[in-house]
């Protein structure tokens, strides 16, 4: 449901970008740690250390491994630097969290550690941040918890003036300080106060994570580089890691052993002969097409070669000739029309084959036949015209053929027997086993819980599921409320023996009763990798990886290697003089900002021309770009009534409110034999008007009939005018 998104704030937009870091709770506090630091409780001999430079008054990252308290470290940071301030003085600290349920949690944890001691803290996030001052908070508390993009905002609209009102700031995930990163925006700022010789004093900059990360450094020089220009982005002198308590730290954190199982692939593939055959037929038909058009063929529509079925180099072939289809042009317009809607359709087939063969590839035939089954079933109730009938038929001349080898038991993945061997083994060895079991896609994590409620070996299992709130084109993320049931239930209930979890849940879920995790067939980079680990807390916690792709090991190794890079480039960096590194992190920062502001100088050049905008499957016209008018900034609403008979609208099952709106319908073009999804309709104010996503349309240029598509509406650079509630009828 893609209409979701149009209530993106800015905030939002960020997530969805990244939907790879949502970090759901906890991670660097885990609950032991919190009951801790409600009462006074004595720091261990690690902690002090990590703190020390900080303390000192030095901008410093804390680098330590998820679980060892890093909250508490800066819990101790921050009532240092606020006593430290003489009388008839204050300093003002401001913590940083990137994902809500940290928010949450830090607030609550910060409230609890200084109210009794007399200070003030308060928080806003962006679900409160419409009904509060942020200036107001800001101004009445010691110590503000916010979700960064808060004061990106009101440092762009001039509500916050100057970071100067802070005394401290604290970055919680500061590995995320980089490129467009709302960390980052915050800092451009600060290093643009500072470089820009203000005479304001600048906060002190703390940064907390388990891992800087290297990128994508192939060498410890090159780790080194990287690791320096994280620093000079925080404006940092010190990174602090533990080095005189290490045996202390290693009795908390403790590291899972890690194994690889490299697993076998079906011999023989009955079922992906039969749907690469159905691809090529559709190919083929798409193929003919081109045909008829003479010049252009499909296989010069795209640069990727050698793409096979059931990859991901196929979904971005098929994806960029799906645009490429998009943008054709005719001289006849109902021949276009006809013509880029059979391609459309052809693609779109195209892509869920090539679905299926990933999900029979990693979990059952049948998985991937129901998803299949589901697809043709939802074609039917749309258009279903006469290219989408033929496509069925011949899905479904096949039907029975697929039933029954899915049915097969000869048809077995052996991947999952052997996911269900390590299952068994690791339960019989301790029945109290609570496991994780990452999978790379959501289709996927459906697919394994299926597959484990209906093996009778694993009934006992009871799988629960952890998406992260993300969006994409097939699924809608799930929702706060229901991540924190999920964990809430794992946590307590003794049934519910494994979360299947996808790589969106990735960043710092702490779950301190799992001892097993599995990736199957997933891998991530150096930060994902340390902090899968980390969750294993318990002792004599394992991490499985089972893959057959043995590119999947050697990938792992080569984590483990930059792991190491990491570690190693962290060392030398200590030995340097603080001087030498001082100059070197002001000389990146001066680089980096002549970088910022040649760029900034150059402004999208705006085009005042009238355009059309055309339904992206059937190429229908829709409206001219003068009749679109932007509300609150960021939706799209289109004015007159001409629009109104090129789209036809369906109740929205749940209709819901968001920000000043209320959702009420979905919008679909007019035309019969199409239904494109156009964007909402809602309730702004007293109107009832839609709001249209450009990703669902074609722009014409009237004339020259060029034809170009934009993915988001920052992007299209027309004349934006503001939505005038005079102008509408009454
Ligand atoms: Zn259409």
């Amino acid at each position: 449901l893609e209409d979701e998104e149009m209530k993106t704030s800015e905030v939002q937009i960020f997530y969805k970008e990244e939907p790879e870091c949502q970090n759901l709770s906890e991670n660097s506090c885990p609950p032991s740690e919190v009951s801790h630091t409600h009462s006074p409780m004595k720091p261990r001999g690690y902690q002090l250390e990590l703190a020390l430079p900080a303390k000192n008054g030095k901008n410093t990252i804390i680098c330590a491994p998820t679980g060892c308290g890093k909250t508490f470290v800066s819990l101790l940071i921050c009532e240092h630097h606020l006593q430290k301030f003489p009388q008839g003085q204050k300093g003002k600290v401001v913590f940083f969290a990137v994902q809500v349920p940290v928010y949450e949690q830090q607030k609550s944890v910060f409230s609890k550690y200084f109210e009794r001691r007399g200070y003030k803290v308060s928080g806003i996030s962006g679900a409160t941040a419409e009904n509060v001052s942020v200036e107001q908070i800001i101004e009445d508390n010691d110590i503000i918890i916010l979700t960064p993009q808060i004061l990106v905002n009101s440092l762009k609209n001039g509500t916050v003036p100057s970071l100067s009102v802070f005394t401290l700031m604290i970055f919680d995930e500061c590995h995320n300080t980089s490129k467009h990163h709302p960390y980052n925006m915050i800092m451009f700022n600060y290093l643009d106060q500072k470089l820009g010789g203000s005479s304001d004093s600048l906060p002190q900059v703390v940064g907390l994570t388990a891992s800087v990360g290297v990128g994508d450094a192939k060498s410890t020089g090159e780790a080194l580089e990287y690791i320096c220009k994280l620093c000079a982005s925080l404006d940092i002198s010190v990174v602090a890691t533990v080095k005189d308590n290490l045996e202390e730290l290693e009795e908390v954190v403790y590291k899972p052993q890690k194994f690889f199982r490299k697993v076998e692939s079906r011999t023989t593939d009955r079922f992906k002969c039969i749907i690469s055959q159905l691809m090529k037929e559709t190919e083929s038909l798409a193929k003919s097409i081109f045909d008829t058009l003479g010049t252009i063929t499909l296989g010069n529509f795209s640069q990727i070669q050698n793409r096979n079925f059931g990859t991901q180099k196929y979904e971005q072939w098929i994806v960029a000739v799906q645009k490429k289809c998009m943008v054709l042009k005719m001289p006849d317009k109902d021949e276009e029309s006809r013509i880029c809607k059979a391609l459309f359709l052809y693609t779109s087939h195209l892509r869920k084959f090539n679905d299926a063969l990933i999900i029979s590839e990693h979990a059952r035939m049948k998985d991937a036949l129901d998803y299949l089954k589901d697809f043709f079933r939802n074609v039917r109730t749309a258009g279903f015209d006469e290219t989408e009938q033929d496509l069925t038929r011949r899905f479904e001349e096949k039907l029975q053929e697929l039933e029954s080898i899915s049915m097969d038991p000869s048809n077995e993945n052996p991947k999952l027997k052997d996911l269900c061997f390590v299952l068994q083994e690791e339960y019989h060895l301790n029945p109290e086993t609570r496991t994780i079991l990452f999978v790379k896609t959501r289709a996927l994590v459906d697919a394994l819980k299926k597959w484990i409620e209906e093996n009778p070996k694993l009934s006992f299992l009871k799988p629960g599921i952890l998406t992260g709130r993300g969006r994409t084109k097939q699924n809608i993320g799930m929702t706060l409320p229901a991540q924190k049931d999920v964990l809430h239930t794992f946590k307590t209930s003794g049934d519910n023996k494994i979360l299947i979890a996808t790589s969106v849940a990735d960043e710092g879920i702490d779950i301190a009763q799992c001892n097993l995790v599995i990736l199957y067939e997933y891998v991530g980079n150096v930060i994902k990798m340390i902090q899968t680990r980390g969750r294993g807390r318990a002792r004599g916690s394992k991490c499985f990886l089972l893959t057959s792709n043995s590119d999947v090991i050697e990938k792992e190794k080569i984590n483990i290697y930059k792991e190491k890079m990491m570690n190693d480039s962290i060392l030398r960096l200590q030995t340097w003089d603080e001087a030498v590194f001082k100059e070197k992190v002001r000389q990146i920062q001066i680089h980096e900002k002549f970088i910022r502001d040649s760029q900034s100088k150059v402004k999208p050049i705006l085009d005042k021309e009238n355009k059309k905008l055309l339904c992206r499957k059937c190429k229908a016209f829709a409206c001219y770009t003068a009749d679109i008018r932007v509300v609150e900034d960021c939706h799209y609403t289109v004015v007159g009534d001409a629009f109104k008979k090129c789209f036809v609208s369906k109740l929205h099952p749940k209709p819901k409110n968001f920000g000043s709106f209320e959702k009420k319908a979905k919008i679909f073009c007019a035309r019969q034999d199409c239904c494109h999804d156009w964007g909402i309709h809602v309730k702004y104010k007293t109107f009832e008007i839609p709001f249209i996503k450009i990703e669902s349309f074609v722009v014409e240029d009237i004339a020259t009939g060029a034809q170009t598509l934009y993915a988001k509406w920052r992007d299209f650079h027309f004349e934006k005018l503001p939505f005038d509630a005079a102008e509408m009828p009454k």
